[in-house]
C-alpha cells in the first residue's frame, strides 16, 4: 500500500475489483459517488424477448428473467441510450444487439448455458460463458430471440454495473496510555485478542496496542468492548473512506469509478448553469 496522502489511494486493484481511499472528502460525496456509481452508470443488459418455443421445464417468466440477469459486456463509447438515440429508442443498431439462444437437446438431456447465446455484435456477448441457464429433457427445445440495450439501474437491477460498491470510514484506534493497564489474556492483550479481524496488535517499542492493517478493520469495536478501563477507542475519520468496488464484469471497474465521477461533475456543472441563469 502506497504511503502517500494524495485524494484517492489505491490500495487493491483487479481486473473486476478494486480497494481504494477516499481522502479529504465528506460523506455527501462518498454517498452521491456510490450512488452513482449503482444506479446511473449505464450497462448492456436483455431487456426484451421473443419466446418462439420453451418446452425446458422452466416457465417463460422464470427463464426471461435468468436470462435478463447475465451480465453483458458493454462498449459504453459504442452505443446510445435508446431515449437519447436518432432512432427515439425504436431500436436501431446503435442502440440495440440481437442475442439468440437456440437450444434443442437430441436423445440425452442437455445443459444450456449462456455460451450457448449468440450474439449480432461481438462487443456485446456474456461476459461469461459458464452461467447455467436451464436443463433440457431429450427432445426439449428453447428458442428465443432477445434484445439487449443499454439502461441504468435505478429503473432495474439487470442495469447495474456493479455487484458489489460500498464504502466504511476510515478507522482510528486511539489508546489511552494513562488509562491502560495493558492486561493480558492468555499472555497477548486482552483488546488484541479480542479482535476477530486480527488487525490490532502490540507495539514492540511502547507495548501499548494499535491499529495494524485499517484497512480490514471492520469497525465492529470489540475491542472497546473487552476493554474494563475505558483505555481504546474507536475514532472513525469521517474525511476518509475505504472504498470496495466489484464490477459485474460488463464493464472494467476502473471505468466506472471514471463514469460515475464525470455524470456527478456534469449534474454539478447543469446546477451551476441554471443557477448561473437566473
Ligand atoms: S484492553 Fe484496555 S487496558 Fe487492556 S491492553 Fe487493551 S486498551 Fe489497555
Ligand atoms: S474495531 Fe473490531 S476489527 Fe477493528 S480493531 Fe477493534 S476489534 Fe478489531
Ligand atoms: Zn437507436
Amino acid at each position: 500500500m502506497s504511503s502517500s496522502k494524495s485524494l484517492v489511494e489505491i490500495v487493491d486493484f483487479k481486473d473486476l475489483s478494486i480497494r481504494f481511499i477516499l481522502r479529504n472528502s465528506n460523506i455527501a460525496f462518498a454517498n452521491a459517488l456510490r450512488r452513482i456509481m449503482i444506479s446511473e452508470v449505464p450497462v448492456m443488459a436483455v431487456s426484451d424477448f421473443a419466446i418462439i418455443n420453451n418446452t425446458s421445464p422452466i416457465f417463460d417468466e422464470i427463464l426471461v428473467h435468468r436470462l435478463s440477469l447475465i451480465p453483458l459486456t458493454t462498449d459504453l463509447d459504442g452505443f446510445n441510450l435508446p431515449e437519447k438515440c436518432a432512432c427515439g429508442g425504436v431500436g436501431c443498431p446503435r442502440c440495440q444487439v440481437t442475442l439468440t439462444l437456440n437450444v434443442k437437446a437430441g436423445d440425452s438431456p442437455v445443459t444450456v448455458y449462456s455460451r450457448d447465446i449468440v450474439s449480432s455484435d461481438p462487443r456485446v456477448v456474456p461476459v461469461n460463458g459458464d452461467f447455467p441457464i436451464a436443463k433440457l429433457s431429450a427432445g426439449d427445445e428453447i428458442l428465443i430471440e432477445m434484445y439487449a440495450r443499454l439502461g441504468k439501474g435505478k429503473y432495474n437491477a439487470r442495469f447495474q454495473p456493479v455487484s458489489a460498491c460500498a464504502y466504511k470510514y476510515f478507522p482510528r484506534i486511539v489508546v489511552n496510555t494513562s488509562s491502560c493497564v495493558k492486561c493480558s489474556s492468555d499472555g497477548t492483550l486482552k483488546c488484541v485478542s479480542e479482535c476477530p479481524k486480527k488487525v490490532l496488535d502490540v507495539d514492540s517499542k511502547t507495548g501499548y496496542p494499535y491499529l495494524r492493517d485499517p484497512i480490514n478493520c471492520s469497525l465492529c469495536k470489540a475491542c472497546v468492548d473487552a476493554c474494563e478501563y475505558d483505555a481504546i477507542e474507536l475514532k472513525p475519520d469521517d474525511t476518509s473512506f475505504i472504498f470496495y468496488v466489484e464490477s459485474t464484469g460488463s464493464i472494467p471497474v476502473h471505468k466506472i469509478i471514471y463514469t460515475a465521477a464525470t455524470i456527478l461533475a456534469e449534474k454539478c456543472d447543469e446546477f451551476l448553469s441554471k443557477i448561473g441563469g437566473l
